[in-house]
């Protein structure tokens, strides 16, 4: 049996970065809401060290911007950084010309502190969809070569439906090579779902956790700082449906992650790479 490749990331940003909702949407009303990342971030890199566990951490250009010693941080723990975009906006609401821009000023903040070449992204929201593929040669010509923006499944925002595969695939264009490790889907009661991150995450039980895990061959982790903050305030003015799913589970998914990373042995981004068999895999074009 070849051995699974489960791949843990975080993306790291604010506890108030949600996406498609007004107040927090332009980067300019930012400062007026308190700074967790910190203490947030301190909680899962004490956790990696004390699990002894991988993982590549996906930060905004922001972050980097305002934060310099937050990245210095997770680059001299080991740990591996990848861009998550610079201010955090949906890329099907940018132009092409915005999305460069924003991926640029992004790559060159983290490179500048860690003085590392950036070459693993995921977008804001899973927000490269069909109609905005033009964002995948973007991020070619900028000298991405591994993506894990594509969220296989419908979703609030973003998602790229009829993707095809929810296991990693080299997408082919004109101008060269894209790594894509699509979030993993497994079918459950007749529907494809999602478990691996975010408010599915803190939405399931640990069991059935466990067992998607258990039948996974690939899985694509997707946690953010806040998912395992109990203690942050709650933005006014979302919606009653917006609020269960941007705050349900967040007492005890801390320990929900703690038990995974138990159980399982996970990987980042640079050693998934090398275990996986890529000669073997579809080519996307
Ligand atoms: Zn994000």
């Amino acid at each position: 049996m070849t051995t699974p490749v489960h791949i843990l990331t975080f993306d790291i940003e604010e506890w108030f970065n949600l996406l498609d909702f007004d107040e927090t949407r332009s980067v300019d009303s930012w400062d007026k809401f308190e700074c967790r990342i910190f203490n947030n971030t301190d909680k899962i890199l004490e956790l990696l060290k004390r699990k002894n566990q991988r993982a590549t951490f996906y930060c905004l250009g922001w972050v980097a911007e305002k934060y310099p010693d937050l990245i210095r941080k997770i680059d001299n723990a080991g740990y591996e950084i990848g861009s998550h975009s610079c201010y955090h906006q949906l890329a099907y609401e940018l132009t092409p010309e915005q999305f460069r821009d924003d991926l640029k000023k992004s790559i060159d903040l983290l490179e500048n502190i860690t003085g590392k070449k950036v070459t693993n992204y995921r977008v804001p929201g899973f927000s490269i969809t069909r109609k905005n593929s033009w964002a995948i040669d973007i991020l070619i010509e900028n000298g991405i070569t591994s993506d894990s923006s594509i969220f296989p499944a419908p979703r609030g925002h973003g998602g790229f439906e009829n993707f095809g595969t929810s296991k990693p695939v080299i997408i082919q264009t004109a101008d060269g090579n894209l790594k894509e490790y699509p979030i993993n889907t497994i079918p459950f009661l007749g529907k494809q779902i999602i478990f691996s991150g975010g408010g599915y995450f803190r939405l399931l039980p640990f069991m059935l956790i466990d067992n998607f895990m258990k039948r996974s061959p690939y899985v694509m982790t997707y946690f953010h700082p806040r998912d395992f903050d109990a203690d942050q305030p709650v933005l006014k003015g979302l919606s009653k449906a917006r609020r269960f799913k941007s705050y349900y589970g967040l007492s005890s998914a801390f320990a929900k992650l703690e038990k995974l990373l138990d159980r399982y042995r996970f990987v980042d981004m640079k050693t998934a790479d090398n275990m996986i068999k890529w000669e073997t895999l579809d080519v996307y074009k």
